[in-house]
Formats: structure tokens, sequence, C-alpha cells
């Protein structure tokens, strides 16, 4: 027997609070029950999302509520300027493009960022633009991008600024109101500690005006029929039931901690992760601020990428992410968010360090584990 240890930045592990309040029979979704833990869901959203907006539930993906983001906010042919800088940042083009939306594409090389001044020039530049799309945490480089500064662009303009928040909700500090952020879209399996399986949506006011104007197709993903129910704490379809219960229950585990210190973890565990991976001379992928929610890390000389993931899971039984798209078989990726604590950090460096011995890189043992302890020991307990 090896212990089984999920680390890949998405989906994470569900803590046994969550899953046990899931174990609970299934309620029917149209009971003074369900409204009950609706209205306690709502609430739990407002807080987590520091904001005083409605949350739309949707049963799907992540990328499900980012492609309700568009069709909810747009109308065909209208011109959008998306941060291109990642895997997930093309996804955002590749929605635009599917729903015959003009992109305008701010690029950067994977693993840098695009500058908040980059985004205000081309508002300026290029007219008509009516929604700007990015990431938080682009999770397929690890780079923790400027929304704040992306807000502060786009505020004196017609545009929105739509965040996707998928690995950054419950991670890194995102005060959608305070910020002025117009759409987050998150999901369940990232920072939430939930299976995957329930989208979010929340918009601002500035955002909902877009939504009543917006002509873009929309059936399942309608958020104006949606949010007509959900202030009645009602779904408008059959939700994912199970999923909503343990989000209640992930919630207040959430809320236990308090918002500040969920974002304190994080903040720790990904340093010590950063400096365990360095100790052992290996190169980071993000050449700008890095994720607090996953590391990526450049494969070394002469070691596939593919074989390190695959190394942590025959070898020790670990999930961990390799490269997407381009950046498969250089990178591999350590996910650290959600349902982790200051030992998960070890045990991953200490997998670490075994499978690059196994294939044949110079490890001196334990120069990982031992820098990340240096970081997890700065806190007073
Ligand atoms: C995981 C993730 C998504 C959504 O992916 P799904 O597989 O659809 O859940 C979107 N954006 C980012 C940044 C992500 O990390």
């Amino acid at each position: 027997m090896k212990k089984y240890y999920l680390m890949a930045p998405g989906p994470t592990p569900v803590p046994n609070q969550v899953l046990l309040a899931m174990a609970h029979p299934i309620i029917h979704h149209r009971t003074p029950e369900y409204e009950a833990l609706f209205a306690r869901v709502r609430e739990g959203l407002k807080w987590l999302i520091q904001t005083t907006q409605e949350t739309i539930l949707l049963a799907a993906s992540g990328t499900g509520g980012m492609e309700a983001a568009v069709a909810n906010t747009l109308s065909p042919g209208d011109k959008s300027l998306v941060i291109r800088a990642g895997k997930f940042g093309e996804r955002w083009a590749e929605i635009c493009q599917a729903y015959g939306v003009e992109v305008v594409a701010l690029d950067a090389p994977f693993g840098h960022t695009v500058p908040a001044d980059r985004v205000a020039d081309a508002l300026t530049k290029s007219s008509g633009i009516r929604a700007v799309f990015c990431q938080h945490s682009e999770t397929s480089t690890g780079v923790l991008h400027d929304v704040k500064g992306y807000a502060e662009a786009t505020r004196g303009s017609d545009a929105i600024l739509v965040v996707d928040a998928v690995s950054s909700l419950g991670v890194a500090d995102l005060p959608m109101d305070a910020w002025g952020v117009d759409v987050v879209v998150a999901g369940s399996q990232k920072g939430l500690m939930l299976p995957p399986g329930l989208a979010f949506c929340t918009l601002s006011d500035k955002a909902w005006a877009l939504v009543k104007r917006a002509r873009l197709p929309r059936y399942y993903f309608d958020l104006l029929e949606e949010k007509k129910l959900v202030v009645k704490n009602q779904p408008h379809f059959t939700p994912a039931v199970s999923i909503v219960v343990g989000l209640a229950a992930a919630l207040a585990m959430l809320q236990a901690e308090g918002l500040a210190n969920v974002f304190k973890r994080h903040d720790r565990l990904a340093r010590a992760t950063r400096a365990g991976v360095e100790a052992l001379g290996l190169e980071l992928f993000a050449k700008a601020t890095p994720s607090p929610a996953i590391t990526a890390v450049v494969s070394p000389k002469g070691i596939d990428g593919e074989r390190v993931l695959a190394t942590f899971a025959s070898s020790h039984n670990i999930t961990i992410a390799g490269g997407q798209g381009e950046m498969k078989g250089k990178v591999f990726r350590l996910g650290h968010m959600g349902y982790v604590g200051d030992f998960d950090v070890v045990v991953a460096l200490g997998a670490l360090e075994q499978v690059l011995a196994e294939l044949g890189y110079p490890v001196d043992w334990g120069a990982a584990v031992g820098a990340a302890q240096k970081v997890l020991a700065e806190r007073a307990p």
C-alpha cells in the first residue's frame, strides 16, 4: 500500500468535514431545507468574494463559468481585450471567438505578465472594447496577474473587467467591490476544497447593466434568469445539490479560519515550496509575481517534465501536474491550494528529492525540505 496524495493544481483534496457533509442523503432542491442551506451559502459567498453582489451557481466546471461570463455580457461582433499569458488566457480568447466576439489580444510570453499600463493603453487606442478578460492566478504558468491594476485601468472606461479567479478564490486576496472588478468567475475544485462540478459567476452593477443589453445566445447559462430566483434562495434548474451541501461546510471552515489567515497560509506554503525548489538548484517558471496557488518548475536539463510527474505517480502514488500545451515536458507543477497545510509541502518536496534522484539528478538530500522548513518555522503557531 502506498498512501495516495493529490497535489495537483486542481482538483484538490476535499476535507473530511466536507466529505461527511456530502455523504448525507440527497435533499430535494425545491424544499425549505434547500432554501435555508442556500441562504447560508449566499451569505458565505458574499463574505468570500468580498462583495454585496449575489453569486450565480452553475452545475459546470470552471470553464462553464467562463463561457457564461462571455455569453451573458456581450453581443455578436463586440470587441474584447484578452490578457493572454498562458493556457487559460488562451481559453478566454477561444471562448470569445467561438461566440463571434472580436479579440484584441494583449500577449506576454508564458511565465510573464501583462503590466496594467498596457491595458490602459489598449483601452485608449482601440475604441469600442466592451470587456477585458484576464486570469488572476494563471494556473498554467504559476503567475499572479495584477488584477487591482487592471481594475484601475478599466474603471474609467465603458469596458467591464472579467476575472477568471478559478485558482485564486480562497487563495489570494481579491476584494471584488473594493478593487472594482466587474465579473468574478470561480470553480469548486481548487481553493474551495470541493469536488469538481460547480462554477460561480459574480457580477457588478456595471456588468449586470451589460447583461440586459447583451445579445449572444444562451439558455442554460442565462445569468439573469438565475438571478431572479437566487434572491429567493431557489435554483432555476436542478442544482449540484451535494456540492452545494459541501460548499456550506467548506465556507464554514474558511470562515472559522478567517479570510486574512487563509491568504497568509497560502502565501506561506507557496514561499516554502519555492524556497525548496530553488534549494535544489531548479528554476521557477514564473518570471513575474508567483501565484500562491501553484508552483510551476522548469524541468532540469535532460529530464522531461512528463517523466517527473510520471515518477511521482509510479514511485510514490502522488499526483502532480505537467505542463499544458507548448509547456508540456518543459515544466511540472505542484499545487498548494485549498485543503493544504505545512506538512503537505514537506511531503511534496521530500518526494521531489526522491523523484529527481531516481531520474539521475544530483540531489543534496534534505536541501528542499530544509529550505521549506525554515520558511514554515517563521510563523509563530
Ligand atoms: C482550473 C482552471 C479553470 C477551469 O478549468 P475546468 O477544468 O473547466 O474546471 C479555469 N481557469 C483557471 C485559471 C483554472 O486554474
